[in-house]
């Protein structure tokens, strides 16, 4: 070699680095994930030639190192493996990563700068320079060719000459950028260490410049083999919850997990999570981490994961995923959406197997996980299709049902149709003439459930849902043809409402006076339109028209002493009829203000009318 060579890096593109800085400011910690993966990938390569008997094999264990050096304002990453020749180092790293670099931004560009791009991959060693002014390698090949020293200031002008370096392997010294003083901090080169080399397959130790004890046991801060590379049947319960605690900082227990460990013909591997939600307020976010051979590429890449599996929590290794492509090649790439469909039958496999086989435990398990599968479902058909047969429905009795259960139950009864309470405490009077009957009624407690009801009848031909106050008809003992005109008239003035229809009948067993019904598609209605006024505005007295009726229980005492009142006094039937009707609402809905004000102040003076004796 001639002692000191100078070279300068010409490319298309006038300056390279200064498109590099820009291009990837929004992330540059990548960086040390591009050198430190380079390492790892330098190893693999000499380990592979080792067992192929082409590269002696050496003493040392195989690591990499990483070395801050506050004083010299230096980050240095140095590996035991493959190096290079200068030749090589001509070759990799002066002209074909770098013309490969300008392909890479002239195509990406435009997309880069709206973070279109996934990973970063392919920029490799030149990310270096979004944080450094200067960049030495020192290299030595296996080959036994002298060792090499490479510098190159961040204007593109390099310098080749020989090195002192006497091992095998590379190092890379970043000379930290002024303004880029961040990563000369100690805590934060570990937090991307953490982030993006917690699973690299090599050791990787961190020297942070600090002065360290001699007998320090100095452990890597990588496992290098995470817990998804190992074979299903090699992990305990136990493996996978220290894995979860571990890799989340989430030091609740999950649910339960799946892993995913496939080879062929779709090589990707990974393991998910069914977080537990401790309350409805928290997020329902989750986190799913890619990785490209154990690399972490980023959270919640949803081109890779159906967007409703992103409630989830967990990791996927795709070694074959094209990671340095735009977000709208991943949305077409045949082997994403493979790795999806696969992601989607092992998540629902996973259910029907708890239900099939551990149906206790996914009872117990059902209410934290009903809201992610019922989103799912509700995305995506072929999702439901595989758990369709292993929706629960929680009874207000505490049991739980499959769709199909309640309905072959429910078959003499109340043919295709599922009774549900949305609000258990204040449906409660609707609840008991239910129960009393001996029909289950589910508790559809949140918007999510009535929007999966809904779609479920869509599905499931002839299937209605009804909430317990929608339709009295079970109820009914009998319909009483001679209507009691009078009645009807004196309802439809105590309520203020001479267009209020009003349905006389027998409610078996039951002194229950009056009850009022909505019909169900109108409620819908209804709630639809208060989501949608509720987004727009805080107006609480809004109303939508109810298609509502007051059912009069003819066979109750109270309305039997109504009847005969009303021949004797009309004031006091008009005082009765009024009472009636108020507890009728009450147990139909919150009362406003004004109303539950009169209702008390009546109540008092009925007391009073009770008289002593
Ligand atoms: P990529 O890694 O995507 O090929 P890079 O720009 O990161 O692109 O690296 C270019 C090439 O330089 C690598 O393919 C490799 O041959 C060589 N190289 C980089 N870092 C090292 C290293 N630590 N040891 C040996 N060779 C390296």
């Amino acid at each position: 070699m001639q002692n000191k060579q100078k070279g300068g890096i010409s490319v298309d593109a006038a300056n390279i680095f200064p498109v590099i800085k820009k291009w990837l400011y929004s992330e540059k910690d990548i960086f040390l994930r591009e050198i430190v993966s380079n390492a790892t990938d330098a190893i693999t390569k000499l380990k592979r030639l080792q067992s192929l008997g082409e590269a002696p094999t050496g003493e040392l264990p195989f690591s990499i190192h990483v070395r801050l050096n506050k004083a010299a304002s230096t980050l240095t990453v140095e590996d035991n493996g493959i190096g290079m020749t200068e030749e090589e180092l001509k070759r990799y790293i002066c002209s074909i990563a770098l013309s490969g670099a300008v392909d890479f931004i002239n195509k990406y560009e435009g997309e880069g700068s709206k973070g279109g791009i996934i990973g970063h991959f392919g920029l490799g060693f030149y990310s270096a320079f979004m944080v450094s002014e200067q960049v030495e390698i020192h290299t030595r090949s296996y080959t036994g060719a002298p060792a090499v020293h490479w510098t190159c200031t961040a204007d593109g002008d390099y310098e080749i000459e020989p090195s002192e370096r006497k091992a095998v392997g590379t190092e890379i010294i970043m000379h930290i950028e002024q303004g880029e003083s961040e990563y000369l901090d100690a805590q934060q080169i570990r937090t991307i260490l953490q982030k993006y080399c917690a699973f690299m397959p090599v050791p990787i130790y961190f020297d942070d410049g600090s002065d360290k004890k001699e007998d320090e046991d100095e452990s890597p801060v990588n496992d290098t083999e995470p817990l998804w590379q190992k074979a299903p049947a090699e992990c305990t319960e136990e493996d996978y919850k220290v894995f979860y605690n571990k890799v989340f900082s989430d030091f609740r227990e999950p649910l339960f997990s799946i892993h995913i460990n496939a080879d062929y013909p779709l090589n990707f591997k990974g393991i998910l999570y069914f977080p537990r939600i401790s309350n409805q307020y928290e997020s329902l976010e989750g986190q799913v981490k890619l990785y490209y051979n154990q690399v972490f590429v980023a959270d919640n890449i949803k081109e890779v994961i159906p967007e409703y599996l992103l409630m989830l929590k967990g990791v996927l290794d795709c070694p074959e995923l094209p990671l340095n492509v735009s977000r709208s090649y991943l949305q077409t790439n045949s082997y994403v959406s493979k790795v999806s469909a696969h992601i989607i039958k092992k998540v629902a496999d996973k259910l029907v197997s708890l239900s099939k086989n551990e149906r206790e435990r996914y009872e117990k398990v059902w209410n934290d996980i009903k809201t992610f599968v019922e989103y799912a479902a509700m995305r995506d058909t072929k999702f439901r299709d595989r758990i369709k047969d292993h929706f629960l429905l929680k009874l207000t009795t505490g049991e739980h049902k499959t769709i199909d259960e309640y309905l072959e139950a429910a078959q003499s009864t109340h043919e295709n149709t599922i009774y549900y309470t949305t609000d258990k405490a204040l449906q409660a009077q609707y609840v008991a003439l239910f129960e009393k009957k001996g029909i289950a009624v589910a508790e559809l407690d949140s918007i999510l459930d009535t929007q999966f009801a809904a779609s479920e009848e869509g599905h499931r031909q002839g299937v209605k849902f009804l909430r317990v106050d929608a339709d009295l008809g079970a109820l009914e003992a009998s319909k009483d043809d001679t209507e009691n005109q009078a009645l009807r008239n004196l309802f439809c003035t105590v309520s203020g409402n001479d267009k209020l229809t009003v349905k006389q009948s027998t409610l078996e067993n039951s002194n229950v006076p009056a009850i009022l019904s909505v019909s169900e598609e109108s409620r819908r209605m209804e709630d639809m339109m208060k989501m949608y006024r509720m987004a727009q505005s805080d107006d609480e007295d809004f109303a939508f028209p109810l298609d509502m009726a007051l059912v009069l229980n003819t066979e109750a005492p109270l309305i039997k002493k109504l009847i005969r009142m009303q021949e004797s006094s009309s004031e006091k039937a008009t005082a009765l009829a009024t009472q009636i009707y108020r507890l009728a609402l009450l147990s139909h809905r919150r009362l406003s203000a004004d109303e539950l004000k009169t209702f008390l102040e009546d109540s008092y003076g009925l007391l009073l009318d009770l008289g002593e004796s």
